[in-house]
């Protein structure tokens, strides 16, 4: 039977609806046909001209940031607005930038766990610095893996999104979690943490910082999240210990894809609580989300917002732990 199920955070509604399909290794890709990636000229690689334009100073031994050649926000205000009576629009400020990793060859699970802790710790760096500026309201890092997931240049890079609106799922997670910490005292995702160990049947794997489940009210198959054990709000208050356990528990869960349903396609994206200034602390915890994109939306999703994912998450759980890495 199909289940309506109800994020906690959010207040979305998702159908699980598995007799619609499938089981979890319907979705396991034809092997991928060779690692190599084409070794043409590549503006990212070292030399190119995106890796000469980098950012001084911004990014680590393997790991450099550049702006964002076509960017969705921009730090200039010379953009023209229109409005009209009912129609409000407002210069979308802030900056894109792009995070690339040296190696043009290797994906992310197969670079060493320390240069993924180079990447966060990138991450760390430019939140730190983006949020010095009083207009930022949010700030995102994400990646984009496979073409069906949006990546247009396949040397791989992360890009980095700082906007002086917070997003509409930003701002979706902040309201309901703050409704939860006045309702329950209590931060509702610290809560999922519990409820998603006691219950087991979710989990992918767990070290001793963090834990991977796939989310309750999964979007897509295999969709997972990555929360940080102890309560923490801002991902740029991560140490440098924790960070290396985030970097060792994510490459897990990506070589669990990889392996498990080669290569597929995915997006990942870092959630974080720019806005204390705004809002008051304590109760919104950082965490990562991980979005396999083996499914395409059709007009129900479209239409009513409601999406409807034809794999258990429970089942996607059971598929993932038993994939070896
Ligand atoms: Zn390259
Ligand atoms: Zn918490
Ligand atoms: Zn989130």
């Amino acid at each position: 039977m199909p289940k309506l199920r109800q994020n906690p955070v959010t207040g979305d509604w998702v159908v699980i609806a598995p007799e619609r399909a499938k089981r979890p290794d319907d979705y396991i890709l034809p092997k991928p046909v060779s690692k190599k990636k084409t070794l043409e000229f590549c503006n990212f690689c070292e030399n190119g001209e995106a890796y000469n334009e980098r950012i001084e100073g911004a990014g680590t031994k393997n790991v450099y940031v550049v702006d964002n050649k076509y960017p969705t926000f921009v730090s200039k205000e010379a953009i023209i607005l229109d409005a009209g009576k009912i129609y409000y629009s407002q210069k979308s400020i802030g900056a894109h930038e792009v995070i690339v990793l040296k190696k043009h060859e290797k994906d992310l699970e197969e670079i060493p766990v320390s240069e993924i802790d180079e990447l966060f710790n990138v991450y760390q760096k430019r939140i730190t610095f983006h949020k010095k500026n009083p207009i930022i309201e949010d700030v995102m890092p994400i990646h984009n893996h496979g073409a069906e997931a949006g990546e247009s240049i396949e040397h791989p890079h992360s890009q980095f999104f700082a906007s002086s609106v917070i997003p509409n799922n930003i701002l979706k997670e902040l309201t309901g979690a703050e409704k939860f910490y006045r309702d329950e005292k209590k931060c509702i995702f610290c809560e999922i943490i519990k409820e998603e160990k006691r219950i087991g049947q979710r989990m992918v794997t767990e070290n001793e910082d963090f834990v991977a489940f796939c989310a309750y009210a999964a979007r897509v198959p295999f969709e997972m999240w990555i929360l940080p054990k102890k309560h923490l709000e801002n991902f740029d208050q991560l140490n440098s210990a924790s960070r290396f356990q985030l970097a060792k528990i994510f490459q897990e869960t990506l070589l669990k894809l990889y392996k498990g349903l080669n290569d597929p396609p995915y997006n990942f994206f870092l959630h974080d609580n720019l806005c204390q200034k705004n809002h008051s602390a304590g109760f919104y915890h950082w965490h990562l989300e991980i979005m396999p994109r083996l499914s395409r939306f059709g007009g129900y999703e479209l239409g009513s917002g409601v999406i409807i994912d034809v794999v258990s998450p429970e089942r996607s759980a059971e598929f993932l732990r038993k994939v070896k890495v």
